[in-house]
């Protein structure tokens, strides 16, 4: 689906032929660490690895061993952070060759009202407040519309548990932006609307899913999955569905034929037990449906909430559980460096950690500038690639699901990169910016 965005000069793109769901890239034939070809290829990582406290796990994924609980305990209890990121990379690289993604999108978050009082969010208002609000078809299908000048291929939608809007709503927001157009990918809602638009619809969770996916839903958002392990979920999140609900709601997609992304939102209460926990359900889900295109790691942001925590993930955190993640979800083929709540910075860093993409654009965030995150509330294109290119990896603009649109060369044919002042796209953005400066502020 490529338009007319404002290109990143700097590299050309290649054309990309087959859009298959999983790795999307050209991956290399796949080669164990213990292959004479993998060591001719990075001798000095070999010995790096097999020299070090990380050798028995490093054996493991070489032969295609599945690693188990303990070891992802031991992976994120390990004191050498270099030899875990050095796995992890080799890992990814074996999946996904040179190729790291972004994709060009825009959130849109149609009401912060929500009935529930999750203790860790900053997003959610009561109709008694003043800084509450809720968009209506029309509005949402504006903000569409500007985004689209900008080359978006998606629209990520998700708000609270509104307590009174109708079901047609959403489905009648959802053909609005098909109609608008059909080749928006919509992703939108969490398992936890899915689950309370159900029982505002009075159906089944599948029906009620077969009829989002008729009106326009193209994949579901991974939010919401929290922490699963139930002692931790009821001191972050009471009252919100449990991890088995969130995984069914997934299932029921995936038996549907859809696709989705899962999450998991760390660095609050929870002992890397529970993180290893909460991995191992997302696999074995995976595992039964493949229905999951990517994992996304959330770093919990401490400002604005019910819940204390003193120490929020550090830098050597996120690389650390980014790394575990791509080591321990052996069946995922993506993993999303989440810029808005690491900072572009970390995110790039977790390129050679492991991860494979940076995530989008977005425009416009809520939900984690809320809750304190000091991220920009946009990237531009231009400074996504330029990021991706610096890590050292070949750019690519990716669909919803992770299908390239867009690979950019990793050979330079411009000497600088993309000028702030002369991309087009980033002006666009900037009016964007100023355009949505008009939505109620905390
Ligand atoms: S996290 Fe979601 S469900 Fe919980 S209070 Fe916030 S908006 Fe509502």
């Amino acid at each position: 689906m490529g338009r007319g965005n404002g290109e990143p000069s700097g590299g050309r793109p290649i054309p990309v032929s087959g859009n298959g769901a999983g790795s999307g890239a050209a991956a290399p034939p796949r080669k164990s660490l213990n292959t004479p070809g993998f060591r001719a290829t990075v001798p000095g990582v070999n010995f790096v690895l097999q020299r070090g406290e990380l050798r028995d796990i490093a054996a493991k994924v070489a032969d295609n061993v599945r690693l188990t609980e303990d070891d992802a305990l031991h992976l994120f209890a390990t004191r050498d952070l270099p030899a875990l990121g050095l796995l992890a990379d080799l890992a990814n690289r074996r999946r996904n060759g040179t190729r790291a993604s972004y994709i060009l999108n825009r959130y849109i978050n149609y009401s912060n009202y929500c009935i529930l009082s999750c203790q860790f969010c900053a997003f959610s208002r009561k109709k008694r407040d003043a800084d509450g609000f809720e968009l209506d078809a029309a509005q949402i299908v504006a903000k569409a519309r500007e985004a689209l000048a900008l080359g978006i291929t998606e629209l990520h939608i998700v708000g609270g548990l509104h307590p009174s809007l109708p079901f047609s709503y959403y489905t009648g927001f959802l053909r609005a932006l098909r109609a608008l157009d059909p080749r928006l990918q919509l992703k939108c809602f969490t398992a936890i609307e899915v689950l309370h638009l159900a029982w505002l619809a009075k159906k089944t969770v599948p029906e009620t899913l077969a009829e989002l996916r008729d009106a326009g839903l193209a994949s579901l958002t991974g939010g919401g999955a929290e922490i699963f392990r139930k002692e931790v979920r009821s001191r972050i999140a009471k009252g919100k569905e449990s991890a088995a609900e969130y995984l069914d709601v997934h299932r029921q997609w995936h038996r549907l034929g859809g696709k989705s992304t899962c999450t998991m939102l760390f660095g609050h209460v929870e002992s890397q037990a529970d993180r290893v926990d909460h991995l191992r359900q997302l696999r074995a889900l995976q595992d039964e449906t493949g229905g999951f295109t990517g994992f996304i790691p959330l770093p919990y942001q401490p400002e604005n909430n019910a819940i204390p925590v003193e120490h929020p993930p550090t830098g050597q955190d996120l690389l650390r559980t980014i790394a575990v993640s791509r080591l321990y979800l052996d069946n995922f083929d993506h993993l999303t460096a989440y810029w808005v709540g690491m900072g572009l910075r970390m995110a790039q860093l977790a390129l050679s950690h492991g991860a494979d993409d940076i995530h989008g654009t977005i425009v416009e965030e809520h939900i984690f500038h809320m809750a304190g995150a000091h991220s920009p509330q946009l990237q531009a294109e231009h400074d996504l690639v330029r990021a991706i290119r610096d890590a050292g990896r070949v750019p690519v603009q990716r669909d919803t699901f992770y299908r390239p649109i867009r690979v950019w060369d990793d050979t330079p044919t411009d000497a600088a990169p993309p000028e702030a002042g002369g991309d087009a796209s980033r002006d666009r953005i900037a009016e964007t910016e100023s355009a949505v400066a008009t939505l109620p502020a905390r």
